[in-house]
């Protein structure tokens, strides 16, 4: 199977598995889980930060930020399209009364500044308005790097307000190795910043939350509430240590992989790509009814998403021969459909 849907699919390589078989382990509740505490202590060091803790997705790691932050009848302001807001199922307003203030993003995933900085509601006397507390942005975005002048404008206005700044950093780790900056570089100036280990590091599940001593502190109480305090987890905490050893600087060969990918696609006739951003790009197939085209591709064991714009993602378990074997069957398939 080639399996371009997302960098979520890969499975723990051999490696990562005797790492988890020989985990030391402890309980995580009493804080006694030494391969959880040494996760938690490698990634706050990694990312310049005082704390850190794991959690079992990026949902629940933004999800904690917010309610660590922020109180009943606050709001955070988010992109529209960013995950915060479209894809956690509305956690910061059903279970902390924590209003969203959305606000579009364009094809970058930057907010227009002056919207932003208007859409903050300054007079928090005034008890028509919800208090603007936090300001969320994420990078990458579709794979898309924000350039860091346009992170410190945000920063800037965040702070002109006492903003609490928050980065949904899922795939920072793909900014930090396309733009050559360290991860500490790329998430410096925000309050906190959730990482995955289960996308393009490839870890089977985990998320961590950085920030400082006393927004993790109380990020643990809100994780325990929701259930997500776990015992044995350095089960799963060996599989990220090993992750961030081995996977990182290798993301490299995800974007070079994307790159080769989005020139071959090019070339077939009624593709248009928007792309490479790091791992990503996105296909669209003039007068292909997609849905056909993922089912035909299936059968020969590639798999892609259906849609307008397809999105296609390159990572740990996609090699080169991959890409050149699926780019092959697509041309064929296309051909086919489109005759
Ligand atoms: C995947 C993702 C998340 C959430 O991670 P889960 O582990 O799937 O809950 C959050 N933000 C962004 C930008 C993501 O891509």
């Amino acid at each position: 199977m080639i399996d371009f849907r997302s960098d979520t699919v890969t499975r723990p390589s051999a490696g990562m598995r005797s790492a988890i078989a020989e985990a030391e382990v402890g309980d995580d509740v009493y804080g006694e889980d030494p391969t959880v505490n040494n996760l938690e202590e490698k990634t706050a060091a990694l990312l310049g930060k005082e704390a850190a803790v794991f959690v079992s997705s990026g949902t629940q790691s933004n999800l904690l930020a917010i309610l660590a932050q922020c109180q009943r009848g606050d709001e955070y302001l988010v992109g529209q399209q960013a995950h915060a807001y479209l894809f956690e199922a509305g956690g910061a307003a059903v279970l902390g009364g924590v209003q969203p203030q959305p606000l579009e993003l364009d094809e970058h995933g930057m907010f227009d500044l002056k919207a932003l900085d208007g859409a903050i509601k300054r007079q928090p006397s005034m008890h028509h308005l919800a208090h603007s507390k936090l300001l969320s942005i994420e990078n990458t975005f579709d794979g898309k790097v924000l350039p860091h002048s346009y992170i410190e404008e945000v920063q800037q206005i965040g702070r002109d307000h006492n903003l609490a700044l928050h980065l949904d950093g899922a795939r920072m780790w793909n900014a930090a190795v396309s733009s050559g900056r360290t991860p500490g570089d790329v998430v410096d100036g925000f309050d906190t910043v959730s990482v995955c280990l289960s996308k393009g590091l490839g870890a089977p599940v985990g998320s961590v939350l950085v920030g400082d001593e006393q927004i993790i502190e109380e990020a643990r109480r809100w994780r325990k509430m929701l259930g997500g305090g776990t015992r044995q987890a350095g089960i799963l905490a060996a599989a990220g240590i090993y992750a961030l050893d081995n996977n990182l600087a290798r993301m490299s060969e995800d974007h070079d992989n994307s790159a080769h990918l989005a020139a071959a696609l090019s070339s077939l006739p009624g593709v248009s790509v928007d792309g490479p951003h790091t791992n990503m790009l996105f296909v669209q197939f003039e007068g292909i009814d997609t849905t056909v085209l993922a089912e035909e591709l299936a059968k020969q064991g590639i798999l892609i998403f259906s849609g307008d714009s397809v999105r296609l993602v390159c990572h740990l378990d996609i090699e080169r021969e991959d890409i050149d074997r699926a780019v092959t069957v697509m041309s064929d398939v296309l051909e086919k459909l489109s005759g």
